[in-house]
C-alpha cells in the first residue's frame, strides 16, 4: 500500500490503474480510524479493484470555536488499519496541498445545509462540500463511500453528486456501534470515564423512540419528547437538537409517514456527539 501526500501522486496512480481497467473506490476520512471507518473500507475493498483511503482533518469544515487543533491525528496507525483492510493508497495531503494561498473557490448547498448540524455549525457543510468535491476530482472514483453516522451529510453528499453530476455512486453504510450501543466515533476518545457511561443516553433515547415508532407512533413532536426527556435525566447531558426530518429533504416533519430521519446532537460535557437512526417505510 502507498501513501500520498500529493496531489500529483495520486492522479499518476489512479491513471495508471485506469489504463488497466481497474475499478476505483474512495473513502473519504478525517483519519484516526476505527471499526466505523474500517466497515466503508471493508465494502469499498469488496465492491471495487482499488481503494483509496483519504485521511484529511479539513480545516475548512471546522468553525473558529470548534476542535481542529485537538483533532486526534495518528497516521502511523490509520496507515496499518487501511493496509490490513486492503486499500491500496492512503491520501495524506497536507493543508497546504489542498488550500493554496490564493484558494477562493467554495461548494455551498442552499437546501438541506441550514438545518439539524447546520444550525449549530453554520460553516461546516461548505467545508464538506468543497473538499469532498476535490476529492471526487483527485480520485475520480467509480463509488465513494459515507457512514450513515453523519447521515445528514450522506444526504449532503448524494445531493450535491446529483446537482453536479459527480457520475460518482455514493454507497451509504451502517453505523457501527460499542458494544454498548454508543455509535464509533474519532471523538469518543474526548469522553473521561464518567463522561463515557454518560453518552450512552444518545443510543439509549434513540431506542426508545424507535420504539415508539415500532409501537404505531406517528406523532413527530410525541417522538421528539420521549427522546428529549430521557436525554434530559442525565446530568451530563446538554440537547443540542433532536429532530424528526424527511430523509430526503431533511425538512422537519409532524406526522410520519415516508422515509424520517430522527437525528440528535448532545453535548456530554464538552464534547459534542451525534447518532441517528432511519425508519423508511
Ligand atoms: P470522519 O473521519 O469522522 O470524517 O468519518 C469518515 C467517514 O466514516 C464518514 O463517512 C462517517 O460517516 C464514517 N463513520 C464515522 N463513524 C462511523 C460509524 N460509527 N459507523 C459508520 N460509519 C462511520
Amino acid at each position: 500500500m502507498k501513501i500520498a501526500e500529493t496531489i500529483r501522486e495520486v492522479r499518476e496512480q489512479v491513471k495508471k490503474w485506469r489504463q488497466e481497467g481497474l475499478s476505483v473506490g474512495l473513502v473519504p476520512t478525517m483519519g484516526y480510524l476505527h471499526e466505523g471507518h474500517k466497515s466503508l473500507i471493508d465494502r469499498a475493498v469488496q465492491e471495487n479493484d482499488r481503494v483509496v483511503v483519504s485521511v484529511f482533518v479539513n480545516p475548512m469544515q471546522f468553525g473558529p470555536k470548534e476542535d481542529l487543533a485537538s483533532y486526534p491525528r495518528d497516521l502511523k496507525r490509520d496507515a496499518a488499519i487501511c493496509e490490513e483492510a486492503g486499500a491500496a493508497l492512503v491520501f495524506h495531503p497536507e493543508p497546504e496541498e489542498m488550500y493554496h494561498d490564493d484558494f477562493s473557490s467554495y461548494v455551498d448547498m442552499n437546501t438541506l445545509t441550514g438545518g439539524l448540524c447546520g444550525k449549530s455549525r453554520p460553516i461546516h457543510f461548505r467545508g464538506v462540500c468543497t473538499v469532498v468535491a476535490k476529492l471526487f476530482h483527485i480520485v475520480t472514483p467509480d463509488r465513494a463511500y459515507f457512514g450513515q453516522k453523519d447521515a445528514q451529510q450522506l444526504a449532503v453528499i448524494r445531493h450535491m453528486v446529483n446537482d453536479l453530476n459527480f457520475g460518482i455512486e455514493i454507497v451509504g453504510c451502517p453505523i457501527i456501534r460499542e458494544k454498548d450501543g454508543l455509535a464509533k466515533s474519532s471523538r469518543n476518545t474526548y469522553l473521561d470515564a464518567q463522561e463515557r457511561q454518560a453518552a450512552l443516553v444518545l443510543s439509549r433515547a434513540l431506542k426508545e423512540g424507535r420504539r415508539r415508532m415500532d409501537e404505531g407512533e406517528t406523532d413527530a413532536g410525541n417522538i421528539i419528547q420521549a427522546i428529549t426527556e430521557i436525554i434530559e435525566s442525565e446530568p451530563l447531558a446538554k440537547i443540542d437538537y433532536v429532530e424528526v426530518v424527511d430523509w430526503n429533504t431533511l425538512e422537519p416533519v409532524s406526522e410520519i409517514q415516508d422515509a424520517v430521519l430522527v437525528a440528535i446532537a448532545v453535548y456530554i460535557g464538552k464534547t459534542r456527539l451525534i447518532d441517528n437512526f432511519i425508519v423508511s417505510e
